[in-house]
């Protein structure tokens, strides 16, 4: 099963070691309800000096939604 969570690209503005987050997307494979789920287009933000990694609010709720058991 494969699932969009939105491919909505978002501003992430700047990380404390003065980089500026870059927009990207992953894909992430998790287990829910015993089952392998891959989320694709998950919007991330990542620092391409130090490699932090960013979300925005609304797409960790959204996740949360996809792993929650129907
Ligand atoms: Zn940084």
């Amino acid at each position: 099963m494969v699932t969009n969570a939105s491919g909505t690209e978002y501003e992430y503005g700047s990380c404390p070691c003065a980089g500026a987050y870059a927009s990207r997307f992953i894909e992430v494979e998790m287990e829910v309800s015993g089952r392998n789920v891959v989320v694709s287009a998950i919007p991330q933000g990542e620092c391409p000096q130090c490699s932090s990694q960013v979300y925005k609010l609304q797409v960790i709720e959204r996740l949360e939604t996809l792993m929650r058991p129907e």
